[in-house]
């Protein structure tokens, strides 16, 4: 069957041909990958920056955002069958018996770092024709949602952080005024770091909750990405008509930041533009550059007499999941052609090298393993 691997030894990206997986136990089950996403990750990956191929393989097979539809399954299986689609977790727990969020199945809060991630470390993914996989960590999803389920894994990064800010917004002994017809964020302003897939997902689970939405980006406005946002009810706002240092003159200030750019340098900026009692939460994960000057006094002096938090967050549980898969069939429901519109492309697998190598424009690009569906 194809599928696509990285060799880090000769630092090579190839479309092989690997051997067919078979259930081995009866808790597993084999599906045959319909999408696969392409993002950052991978390109990183295909560029050698990191990735580490399964013990004893000189190969990854890479991918890790992905939407399958079950073909076999054990004989213990009970949750999924044939025919239903599932979108897969990526994150396997570490073997430690003193590694408490593991043995909690919480391997995405995993203290040992040695963890495994299907397309990423110690792990082949789902860049292939065919996977098996155990049920534990399958989220089932609903037909409607085939065209759009590729999404789910790249919008877990925004559930799992809105989970963490309910519970830390749990400290102030108040929420929003009680509207009716309006979610609990309506009384609160966000700002979205970066409008690329992880930015646009997380602004729309933020519109979906009502905050009001700014998502900050370096291109300039109209393009694809500030349609996306405006379709949403979101503001789009270019980092090269408003400074880091502005934002909060131009739109107030701001109760949630969202980072999903990944630079550092504008991350550490924007804080300035953080209100009291707010939270800044970062996802990316910025390459080690030159180091830079932050002004550590006026950052720290904001924590403490602000009340502020910073919050680092990755990966995803399976509460992140679940309620990813709710919020895509939301998005579906409110803004069907925005949400559409966040698949640029859908690509042969044969196509690769462009997608992986190369510097595609557009949001999402998808690579189509499906010979039936
Ligand atoms: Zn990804
Ligand atoms: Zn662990």
């Amino acid at each position: 069957m194809k599928a696509i691997a990285v060799f880090p030894k000769s630092r090579d990206v190839q479309l092989i041909d690997a051997d067919l997986p078979s259930i081995a136990s009866p808790t597993q089950v084999r599906l045959e990958m319909l999408d696969v996403g392409v993002c950052g990750t991978d390109r990183e990956i295909c560029a050698f920056q990191y990735g580490t191929p399964p013990e004893g393989s000189d190969h990854l097979i890479i991918g890790h955002e992905s939407l399958g539809r079950v073909v076999e399954v054990g004989a213990d299986v009970k949750s999924v069958s044939p025919g239903d689609l599932v979108v897969p977790m990526v994150r396997r727990p570490c073997p430690h018996a003193h590694c408490t969020a593991c043995r909690c199945d919480r391997q995405d809060f995993c203290f040992t770092g040695d963890f495994q991630e299907r397309g990423i470390g110690g792990a082949h993914g789902f860049m292939t024709e065919f996977v098996v996989e155990e049920e534990r960590y399958l989220n089932p999803v609903p037909e409607a949602l085939r065209d759009v389920a590729i999404l789910v894994e790249p919008l877990t990064i925004a559930q799992k952080a809105l989970i963490q800010i309910w519970q830390l917004q749990e400290r102030l002994p108040w929420g929003c005024p009680h509207r009716p017809g309006k979610n609990h964020g309506h009384c609160r302003r966000a700002l979205v770091l970066g409008a690329g897939p992880v930015g646009l997902l997380g602004a729309m689970a933020l519109r979906a909750r009502d905050f009001e939405t700014i998502v900050y980006a370096r291109e300039e406005a109209p393009n694809e990405k500030s349609r996306v946002v405006e379709a949403i009810g979101a503001t789009y706002a270019s980092s090269k008509d408003v400074p880091p240092d502005q934002i909060a003159a131009r739109f107030g200030a701001i109760d949630v930041v969202y980072e999903a750019a990944g630079a550092s340098r504008l991350a550490f900026d924007s804080m300035q533009a953080l209100g009291a009692n707010s939270i800044f939460v970062f996802t990316g994960v910025p390459g080690r550059k030159e180091p830079v000057a932050v002004d550590t006094d006026l950052l720290m002096r904001n924590l403490v007499l602000r009340n502020q938090v910073i919050l680092g967050t990755v990966n995803a549980g399976r509460d992140a999941f679940e309620a990813a898969i709710r919020d895509v069939a939301e998005f579906g429901r409110r803004w069907p052609e925005a949400l559409r519109s966040l698949v640029s492309g859908r690509h042969a697998p044969e196509e690769y090298r462009e997608l992986l190598l190369g510097r595609p424009t557009g949001i999402k690009h998808v690579i189509r393993f499906a010979r039936t569906d």
